[in-house]
């Protein structure tokens, strides 16, 4: 039973966004209204100015944020969290903590990948089959079906057509768009909970659960593509209404796989801000969560954590969205702002900071005890005292691995980047290449170093990403990885018809 005494304890609030890039927020210099309130946050808070994702994009990213875990250090065939690892729902919970996760229906971070372990309430908005966010009927229902045999058969011919391909093609899109019936809200396209919706399911298990201290995961994923914002949010970053028509033709648009770049960025600064309007959404509702907690008397021995998974890209290296590929910072990077209260604000050092620190980093800023089996380990000092850090940041990712549902599809070459303050490795092992970026003078990663520049910090970074390789297959955790496997092959039983996936040794 929990006793009064245990109030005493600090809870924690962790709010991951999905797709939230470092250089979209207000408190880290963005010039569009975004995140007023959390601007205001920031001035008794940590802001971390360089906080590097453990993997991209969410099932590489959420292993160290949870469990404080390399993403591929179980093996790359193997996703999600082991069915005993220990995590910071399952350790707070052990501490007495009452434990709550709600997601908007994210599926690569549900109960089928092990997420739900250490929760007293989990909820994560998917049905009971849940399926890939990337998978070819989704990507069919985001670009409006316009692709049809026959527009495909022309595509296919239309260096024979000269400019009149172009015409017809831009004529099919249009025609494609008009004659889709278009529902009358922005809320009918969007295909997730929106920020509002999980806060207040929130809210209702905050006021269901008394004195004890708490640990709240929310998982948000408001300025997740398909981009379908509130109204009151465009309203707000004052854009006005957008009506149905135009936002399901720009996320059509955005969403076409037959232009040259080009074309694409036509459309490019109307994607963004639909995005950032998600972002405004989550402002807003992080707003009224705290809200609700100080009305509660319950924020101020709240420990907040605002954060996000990965980053989005717009074409800023010629991509879009964020498949795992190169590992970039607009992927890579992403806010983090962490309010203890009891401590007072201290800047942080520019030197890179880990999300595999993440959770030690909070259960020592809560006094509690950190696994051993957690790969990173606590900055709280470091953050506390206003001292800088050795911030070396690795992250890592399949390259290509755009649906985890499919085994083989997990399969291919591993991405690799270490990150100092100044200089960044990116290394690709099928076929093999490595880019060292100067990021003083080259902070958009427009061109890598030439090979024969900075050979003592290409090989100084080389030899760390080896020593992370070894450790990674030598220090590699048998029994949670047998485990993780057991919990796949037991769902993929359960279907009827369908195979097993092979599991690789
Ligand atoms: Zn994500």
């Amino acid at each position: 039973m929990r006793t009064q005494k245990m109030r005493t304890q600090k809870s924690i609030v962790l709010v991951t966004v999905d797709c939230l890039r470092a250089d979209h927020v207000g408190f880290m210099g963005y010039e569009r209204p975004t995140s007023p309130f959390l601007d205001s946050l920031a001035s008794e808070s940590f802001v971390v100015p360089t906080a590097i994702v453990a993997g991209a994009p969410t099932y590489y990213s959420f292993p160290a944020i949870l469990a404080s875990r390399y993403p591929l250090a179980l093996g790359r065939d193997v996703l999600g969290l082991g069915p005993d690892e220990p995590t910071l729902a399952s350790v707070l919970r052990q501490a007495g903590y009452a434990t709550a996760s709600f997601g908007a229906a994210n599926p690569y971070i549900s109960s089928r990948f092990g997420y739900e372990h250490g929760f007293d309430t989990f909820r994560d908005f998917l049905g009971d089959e849940p399926s890939p966010l990337s998978d070819e009927k989704a990507n069919a229902a985001n670009s409006n079906g316009w692709a049809s045999r026959l527009n495909r058969k022309l595509q296919k011919n239309r260096p024979a057509l000269g400019p009149l391909g172009m015409v017809y093609d831009e004529l099919y899109f249009e025609y494609c768009q008009r004659v889709t019936p278009v529902p009358d809200s922005l809320d009918a396209l969007r295909r997730f909970p929106s920020a509002d919706v999980i806060v207040d399911h929130t809210c209702t298990w905050l006021s269901s659960i008394g004195d004890a201290p708490f640990f709240l995961w929310l998982h948000l994923m408001d300025p997740h593509s398909p981009y379908y914002p509130k109204d009151a949010a465009l309203t707000l970053m004052g854009q006005g209404p957008v009506t149905t028509y135009r936002a399901r033709y720009l996320n059509s648009w955005w969403n076409r796989s037959d232009l040259g770049l080009r074309r694409v960025a036509h459309h490019r600064d109307e994607i963004v801000g639909l995005y950032d309007a998600g972002i405004r959404w989550v402002d807003t509702q992080m707003a009224r969560l705290t809200e609700t907690l100080r009305g509660a008397k319950r924020w101020d021995d709240c420990i907040f954590a605002f954060t996000a998974d990965h980053g989005e890209e717009f074409l800023d290296h010629g991509g879009r969205y964020h498949p795992p590929s190169r590992l970039m910072e607009e992927l890579i990077r992403v806010p983090l702002l962490l309010r203890v209260p009891g401590s007072e604000k201290r800047d942080v050092g520019k030197s890179p900071f880990s999300m595999v620190h993440l959770a030690p980093t909070l259960l020592h800023a809560a006094q509690l005890p950190v696994p051993a089996d957690f790969q990173g380990r606590s900055h709280w000092e470091q953050l506390r005292r206003g001292g800088s850090f050795d911030g070396v940041a690795i992250s890592e990712c399949v390259a290509g691995c755009t649906n985890p549902f499919r085994w083989e599809n997990r399969m291919g070459p591993r991405v690799l980047s270490v990150r100092e303050s100044r200089y960044k490795l990116v290394l690709h092992f099928d076929p093999p290449a490595e880019n060292l970026y100067d990021l003083e003078a080259d902070p958009g990663e427009q061109a890598p170093l030439a090979s024969e520049v900075q050979k003592p910090v290409r090989r100084r970074l080389l030899e760390i990403a080896r020593e992370h390789l070894r450790r990674s297959s030598e220090q590699r955790d048998s029994r949670t990885r047998v485990q993780t496997c057991l919990r796949e092959l037991r769902l993929e039983w359960k279907k009827p018809g369908d195979k097993a996936s092979p599991v690789a040794s």
